[in-house]
């Protein structure tokens, strides 16, 4: 804490593109009253300090390396509430698509010459390392939600966060569902709180807040079966976003059998 009595805040990135640091600028200029209730200590993409003494750590992007962890822990030994910013680092989100080759090619594809001059693993969203304490899904975030998550965490309480399916703000808007237009979306098994944007423009949902909580008893099930489809078998093509989950969750299904 500050001695004028502000949190101290911090923002780091770990791999990813940066989108989400970027909209927390973006909506940092509409909301002048959150810059005025805390002190901002660290954020590469807005100021040049580096403070290290902090109190809320929000963090972008995902662990594709073992000096990432090292890092991850320093963070998290240092804040007392740990944010995890975006997909990357709420999902590894589309970093994770190159678990599903060999290591080595993935190496080879991006770096050419110079792999072995990179050290890179399995990308895996930042909760595999260190313990978090929020979440903000999205790739990119929403940034209305970013803002109601500060002002839960200045007030002590939890942030809040949907736990029900995009078809549920998809079908308040009354917009037509993409399967009776012969898309697909997997907005019965993802997370709400982007106000259904992709249906909303007329594209299907990519997952991309990742999944709701027990989507086999929690998705709109109705839409599903008009569409002659099961839950299964559309969390089989959540690789856009969501690699790193199925991967864990077949790895949990078959630690159990
Ligand atoms: S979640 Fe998306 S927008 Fe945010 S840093 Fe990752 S790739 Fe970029
Ligand atoms: S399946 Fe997609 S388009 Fe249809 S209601 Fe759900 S979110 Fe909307
Ligand atoms: S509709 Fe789906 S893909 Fe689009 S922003 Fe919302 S969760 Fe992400």
């Amino acid at each position: 804490m500050t001695s004028n009595g502000k949190p101290k805040v911090a923002f780091f990135d770990f791999a990813c593109c940066e989108g989400c640091q970027l909209t927390v600028v973006d909506s940092l200029q509409t909301h002048l009253d959150l810059l005025e209730a805390v002190e901002i200590v660290q954020f590469r993409e807005a100021i040049s300090d580096r403070g290290e003494d902090y109190q809320i750590a929000f963090i972008e992007g995902s662990c594709t390396r073992q000096a990432d962890e090292e890092r991850l822990r320093k963070i998290r030994a240092q804040a007392s509430v740990v944010v995890a910013l975006g997909a990357c680092a709420h999902t590894a989100c589309v970093n994770a698509l190159k678990n599903l080759h060999p290591l080595e090619d993935v190496r080879r594809w991006v770096y050419g010459d110079q792999a072995e001059w990179y050290d890179t693993y399995e990308a895996r969203p930042i909760s595999a390392v260190i313990e978090v304490d929020a979440i903000i899904p999205g790739c990119p975030i929403d940034r209305e939600e970013f803002i109601r998550v500060v002002k839960a965490l200045l007030l002590g309480k939890k942030p809040p966060l949907p736990d029900y399916p995009v078809c549920v703000e998809c079908k308040l808007k009354e917009n037509v569902c993409m399967f009776h237009i012969g898309k697909f979306c997997m907005g019965p098994v993802t997370r709400a709180g982007c106000g259904a944007i992709c249906p909303t423009y007329g594209d299907g949902c990519e997952g991309c807040r990742g999944f709701i909580p027990a989507p086999n008893e929690n998705a709109m099930k109705d839409v599903l079966a008009d569409a002659g489809l099961t839950v299964e078998a559309i969390m089989a093509r959540f690789t856009m976003f969501n690699t790193y989950l199925v991967s864990a969750r077949k790895a949990d299904g078959e630690e159990r059998r």
